[in-house]
């Protein structure tokens, strides 16, 4: 890249164009690594003495968040832990878990590795056959787990790797629906309620560019392949057009989040259900039974009439005629 860094004079690295910065490969990482440290302090997510659950999927942000956090765990005064879950997803739960132990191990982060269908009963690949967008279903059941195992690993805080431009699709998501609860909600930091750990974003007022920056300037590995449902996450499309904005108005995304975090989201006012234990698994829940459980009898529901049909096949077609009216409502997802 032509151009020198502002700082130091070397060869530039990272063009920033909504700074209006050049910086080299080692001011990048410490511009960068400040940034999170700023961030963590704005929205006070860690308190020191936390202990801090860091999501890593392996993908270039959970990385840039592990590795970024523990350069800075000292400073924080903070203690690390990751999780990962093997969601079960062929061809992709088999790379991206092993990178993300090795990950860990490299930096002595201790992981904890939650088998979904070993412990849970189910994988990812069976979510399929429910007729609603796998990420949407596969999303819930990630910050279930999350939370679960979290609270369990005696954990304060967890820590996901969201940056800015996911934060901002989830806020255009939530708009184009009118969703008021999910535009309260959608903050940076939630505090603790009851069975539910904090939650905490530091890569909120990161883009999603400078993460990629950041795991190439340190060489660190991380999952560069896509995961086989990501073409059917609507937040591409947003990300896409935010990103069209972005090239013409540098630093509009910027503007996004501190525009609603300033101005709008402290006029939107929900009210909000109180929390209850699921009847179930007595996780916490907005409804009488949480989406999890809800999203595990579907499943079971599904085995059963495949089971049944596969069955009635099996004793000629007359049976499978007379079971398939049947088959076809009790796999409906609702
Ligand atoms: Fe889950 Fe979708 Fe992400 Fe794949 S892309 S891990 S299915 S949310
Ligand atoms: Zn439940």
């Amino acid at each position: 890249m032509a151009g020198k860094c502002r700082v130091c004079g070397a060869p530039a690295y990272a063009r920033l164009e909504y700074a209006n910065l050049q910086l080299c490969r080692d001011d990048f990482v410490r511009f960068f690594e400040r940034r999170v440290e700023r961030t963590v302090e704005r929205y006070g997510m860690f308190e020191r003495g936390s202990r801090v659950a860091v999501a890593v999927s392996g993908g270039k942000d959970s990385v840039a968040l592990l590795h970024s956090l523990w350069k800075l765990r000292g400073k924080l005064g903070v203690e690390l832990v990751a999780i990962t879950i093997d969601l079960g997803i062929a061809g992709h739960s088999d790379r991206y878990v092993p990178l993300a132990r090795r990950v860990c191990e490299r930096l002595g982060v201790p992981c904890r590795v939650v088998d979904l269908r070993g412990e849970y009963g189910f994988s990812v690949d069976e979510l399929r056959g429910l007729r609603r967008p796998v990420c949407s279903l596969c999303g819930a059941v990630k910050r279930y787990v999350l939370n679960r195992e979290a609270r369990e690993l005696g954990a304060h805080v967890l820590a996901t790797g969201h940056n800015l431009d996911d934060f901002l699709a989830a806020l255009l998501q939530a708009y184009i629906r009118g969703d008021l609860k999910a535009l309260a909600k959608l903050r940076p930091y939630l505090p603790p309620e009851g069975k539910l750990v904090a939650r905490a974003k530091p890569l909120v007022e990161t883009p999603e560019r400078d993460t990629k920056l950041y795991v190439e300037a340190l060489g660190l590995e991380h999952v560069t392949w896509k995961c086989p449902y990501s073409s059917g996450a609507s937040s591409f499309e947003y990300k896409r057009v935010l990103d069209l904005l972005e090239e013409e108005h540098p630093s509009i995304k910027f503007q996004m989040l501190r525009s609603f975090l300033e101005r709008i989201q402290p006029l939107i006012s929900v009210e909000e259900p109180s929390l209850l234990s699921c009847s179930k698994c007595g996780e916490p829940s907005s409804s009488p039974v949480c989406q999890f459980c809800r999203i595990k009898s579907m499943i079971a529901k599904l085995e059963t009439n495949e089971a049944r049909l596969t069955s009635s096949r099996r004793r000629g077609p007359g049976f499978e005629r007379a079971a398939s009216p049947l088959g076809s409502s009790q796999t409906s997802p609702r």
